[in-house]
């Protein structure tokens, strides 16, 4: 059994109960479990905060443990996932090391969950209290783990977003390895026409954006290739460039941004497609492009393959991107008839909606049709119940344009793999966090921007190259790294047989198997851990301790639940 703490130590803890203005006093009795708090062992001080996240229930908590001589702190309040950092920082300003402090999710573990049952609410609470209370008896200081990082990076993709992290990138002074697995870099934007709404010609746009690229003194373009291995973790990837299958590389980066982009749904011979009278969206640009229309009545049909049971998700930019090219015919042929039909509009911004207005006024046609009533084509003419009139339209039509959804690129799968980053049910990348880490993986050192993860328009997958780079450039510009020093490690070398199951199910690569003196073993990569636990879970010889999260710590916990 581990030392509660150093014989000559007094446990001293204090308590913080947080009302979270009504999120939990609305819900539960704070007060009655601050009372109770002050009732558990070795707990000296307990105070009630209105908010304890804010600048005054911050400065109450450093005050506490300087002028009680606190040396364990115990928060409950809300989530970790947003305030541990700042409760963190509140005890090491304060003098105490940031891993003597203890979260007790007493909001969305408790107050938000049982609203309605104050009594029983607050009887939980004052269980989770005491448990943390339990735990932080057992904690031990830690000190955080810094690293090396190399100054450059891997940007998978040459489409508009990896190219513009490349560039942004190199700008800031980082070595870029910049793999496309096409002949010429460029991505989609090579086949589209004027972008919206700036009405940019888009190859002129691109093509000076690989000149760039290609010309940058810092970023070395590798064309026909993919990235077919990968090791190490953030700081310090090897990555493995196979160009034409055949020559191999590996590189030495220190981060990889994913930027490979979407592909347009292939829906074969769906609505008669010809490629001549029935054509789709991208196929329409490049008419545009060479002024080769030909036709005067021309009939959009939106949401071909969206929003359909076997994909339910919006593609976002395909209303915009129709309703640019139905301006683009009316004011090459004013006479030129136009129609749209859809089943909803997406054009969400200003700029989107001045267009939207602009395609009204310019004389396109825009007719509501419902999922269980498609249009139906027949003889030059497309047929269409519109919702709104409540009858069926007959609309003549020398050419059908359909407006497919973006999705996925063939071989996210083995890159998914690769990376060790998830995908999400539409098999685009999946982001740590929606709100809180939207350009992250949760594998520190990987980023994901542009379409390959999720249908995004130009602009916006531009802003999302540079976000991604920004924090990418936090490391590689400091050419470190800090990460929380809650790993996993081997308890003891002797218990490891070496069968490499924690290796196998560690998420986040973060466990190599070495031959030592003593036979292969399991070796944890502190930096690349997150601290999840699988491996600790799983190792049937119990070989492995997680830093943070030992057994005393949690044992102590589960005793506490039960000891009420
Ligand atoms: Fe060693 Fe346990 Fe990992 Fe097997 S699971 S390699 S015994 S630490
Ligand atoms: Fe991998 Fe999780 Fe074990 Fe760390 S704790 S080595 S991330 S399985």
């Amino acid at each position: 059994m581990a030392r509660l703490v150093d014989e000559m130590e007094e446990l001293r803890i204090g308590v913080f109960v947080c009302h979270c203005g009504t999120n939990i006093a609305g819900f539960l009795d704070p007060r009655e479990v601050a009372e109770y708090a002050g009732t558990l062992p070795d707990v000296v001080f307990v105070k009630e905060n209105l908010f304890s996240c804010s600048q005054s229930g911050v400065t109450e908590i450093q005050n506490a443990i300087k002028e009680n001589q606190l040396n364990r702190v115990v928060v409950a309040a809300c989530t970790p996932r947003t305030h541990e950092p700042t409760f963190r920082a509140a005890c090491e300003d304060a003098g105490l090391n940031p891993f003597f402090f203890e979260f007790v999710n007493i909001r969305e573990h408790c107050s938000w969950v049982h609203k309605g049952m104050a009594e029983e609410a607050t009887h939980k609470a004052k269980d989770l209290v005491r448990m943390g209370v339990a735990r932080a008896r057992y904690l031990e200081p830690r000190e955080p783990i810094v690293a090396d990082v190399e100054p450059a990076a891997l940007v998978i993709g040459g489409g508009v977003s990896g190219l513009t992290a490349a560039l942004s990138l190199a700008n800031r002074g980082i070595e870029v390895k910049l793999v496309e697995r096409e002949e010429e870099l460029g991505g989609m934007l090579r086949r589209i026409f004027r972008l919206y709404p700036s009405n940019i010609d888009a190859r002129e746009f691109i093509a000076r954006q690989v000149e760039a690229v290609e010309g940058h003194p810092r970023i070395e373009v590798f064309t026909c290739s993919t990235v077919e291995g990968l090791q190490g973790y953030i700081g310090n990837y090897r990555a493995t460039i196979s160009s034409q299958g055949v020559n191999k590389r590996e590189v030495h980066v220190g981060v990889i941004i994913v930027a490979t982009g979407a592909a347009q749904l292939d829906l074969g011979e769906v609505y008669g497609y010809d490629g001549k009278r029935v054509i789709t969206l991208i196929e329409l640009e490049e008419r545009l492009r060479n002024g080769e229309l030909g036709a005067k009545n021309v009939v959009m049909i939106k949401c071909v393959g969206a929003r359909v049971p076997e994909r339910l998700y919006c593609s976002r930019i395909c209303c915009m991107t129709s309703i640019k090219n139905a301006i683009l015919i009316k004011e090459k042929d004013p006479e030129a008839r136009v129609h749209i039909l859809y089943r909803d509009l997406m054009c969400y911004g200003v700029d989107n909606e001045a267009l939207l207005r602009k395609a009204k006024e310019s004389g396109v046609r825009f007719i509501n049709y419902s999922l269980e009533r498609p249009p139906i084509m027949e003889n030059g003419r497309v047929r269409v119940h519109s919702d709104i009139l409540g009858k069926e339209i007959g609309i003549n039509a020398d050419l059908v344009v359909l407006v497919t959804p973006m999705v996925s690129q063939d071989g996210v799968e083995e890159l998914s793999r690769l990376l060790k980053v998830p995908l999400d049910g539409d098999r685009f990348f999946l982001e740590a966090h929606v709100k809180l880490r939207p350009l992250d993986f949760a594998t520190d050192g990987i980023y994901v921007c542009g379409t390959a993860h999720w249908p995004a328009s130009v602009s916006e997958s531009i802003e999302q190259a540079l976000g991604a780079t920004a924090r990418a450039s936090t490391y590689l510009i400091n050419k470190r790294v800090t990460v929380e020093p809650i790993f996993s490690m081997l308890l003891d070398e002797d218990l490891c047989r070496g069968c490499g199951l924690c290796a196998s199910l560690c998420p986040y690569a973060a466990i190599e198997m070495v031959q030592t003196e003593k036979g292969i073993k399991a070796q944890m990569i502190a930096v690349a851990c997150k601290g999840c636990g699988t491996c600790g879970a799983s190792c049937y010889r119990r070989a492995i301790k997680m830093n943070h999260y030992t057994d005393e710590q949690l044992i102590a916990q589960v005793r506490a639940a039960f000891s009420g």
